[in-house]
């Protein structure tokens, strides 16, 4: 099999469809008006996805409020939030151009999901006949729902992880019965959770193990042969252009996230300034035998930040170098991060997010060939 390759999964979303969800939040249009527009984003995000040559594809998460928000609302703006949630929140990031996201923050128990990643993958399902990913958030970074201090009033921290694990592995398995065949959990809190920001009370407490703990009794819900097909997704960020966490580094963060038993690990790296120390890095923290499925390392071999677009040859220079220290039998390739992860997003070094589109999917062309070139060279096939 030659050197797999899988895409994050969001792409920017058209100008014309962030005007109009900024409509649909102002109460000038309705739902069934924005659904038209994400219709249209998705099936010009598969259509594009399929002319690539990429293996496996999504919609690009067109129909989303973010990676993080999906179960919880319907836009970024609060609308349609669901049960037990208020807006106010804490912050889950402060970027470095100094914009921030923020969570909503749950009032009280029962948490439930107000929708699950099923319901964008089925849509998808009918305007392609590709294999199709779907990405799912962690359960570490929904527990910043909780509040940092104290317990809710009737519902348990304990009572509310419990509840949290049984919602993300339902939003797994409902993927899978879809038709998924790949689902990866995003996972950008973790390098953000060794950062110790003053301003942002939650990266100063030590969360890493927390995290890999709980992300852990998920994966717990899994057999091997499932986890095979189960990612996750590190990243200092990708928001506007902007990252929150890539001054952590990553031998501090690696060995943990080896730790946890997913099959497979979407890496930024296309953006390290000194890739081939994360190369070794990895190959010495990859485990052959994570709790009966051997882990797949797919680095980032292009960055969705920036607008030029890496050469093929650049990407398979990357992945020889990386096969020096990774096994090849546990090498991939990914983008650094998804391309818009949140749906409001100018993408501001693109001058336009119609022009963020054009590039990415040019982008995700050179990874595709890259890899190829890669294989070939590295006697992969
Ligand atoms: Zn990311």
């Amino acid at each position: 099999m030659p050197i797999p390759t899988e895409p994050v999964g969001s792409l920017p979303r058209p100008a014309k469809l962030q005007a109009a969800i900024k409509d649909y939040d102002d109460g000038k249009i309705t739902f069934e008006q924005l659904s038209r527009e994400q219709d249209a984003a998705a099936e010009d995000s598969i259509k594009r996805g399929e002319a690539t040559g990429e293996p496996i594809i999504s919609d690009g998460e067109q129909r989303i409020s973010s990676f993080a928000t999906y179960p919880l609302a319907d836009t970024l703006a609060g609308a349609g939030l669901g049960e037990n949630l208020a807006g106010d929140g804490q912050f889950f990031a402060i970027f470095d151009d100094g914009h921030h996201r923020q969570l909503p923050r749950l009032t009280k128990g029962p948490f439930r999901y107000k929708q699950y990643a099923v319901e964008f993958l089925e849509k998808a399902r009918k305007m392609t006949s590709l294999p199709l990913k779907q990405a799912v958030i962690a359960p570490s970074m929904l527990m910043l729902l909780y509040p940092l201090d104290g317990e809710l009033p009737g519902y348990s921290r304990e009572q509310f992880h419990s509840d949290l694990i049984d919602e993300a592995e339902k939003d797994i398995r409902k993927c899978f019965a879809a038709g998924a065949q790949r689902v990866s959990v995003d996972f950008t809190e973790g390098r953000l959770a060794l950062k110790n920001d003053p301003r942002n009370p939650w990266t100063g407490r030590n969360m890493l193990q927390t995290f890999v703990d709980l992300n852990n009794r998920l994966f717990a819900r899994f057999t091997p042969a499932e986890r095979v097909n189960i990612g996750m997704h590190t990243c200092p960020g990708g928001d506007c252009d902007s990252v929150h966490s890539a001054e952590v580094d990553y031998a501090d963060m690696l060995p943990s996230l080896f730790n946890m038993n997913a099959g497979y690990f979407l890496i930024q790296l296309a953006s390290e300034k000194d890739k081939e120390r994360i190369y070794k890095i990895i190959g010495e923290n990859i485990r052959r035998d994570a709790k009966g499925v051997k882990q797949v390392a797919f680095i980032g071999v292009i960055n969705p930040l920036t607008p030029r677009v890496e050469t093929p040859q650049e990407v398979a220079d990357d992945l020889i170098l990386a096969a020096k220290y990774i096994p090849k039998d546990q090498l991939g390739s990914t983008d650094d991060c998804g391309f818009s992860p949140f749906s409001i997003d100018v993408k501001p070094k693109h001058g336009s997010p119609d022009v963020a589109r054009d590039v990415a999917f040019e982008k995700i062309k050179s990874r595709v060939d890259g890899t190829k070139m890669a294989s070939q060279t590295l006697g992969i096939s």
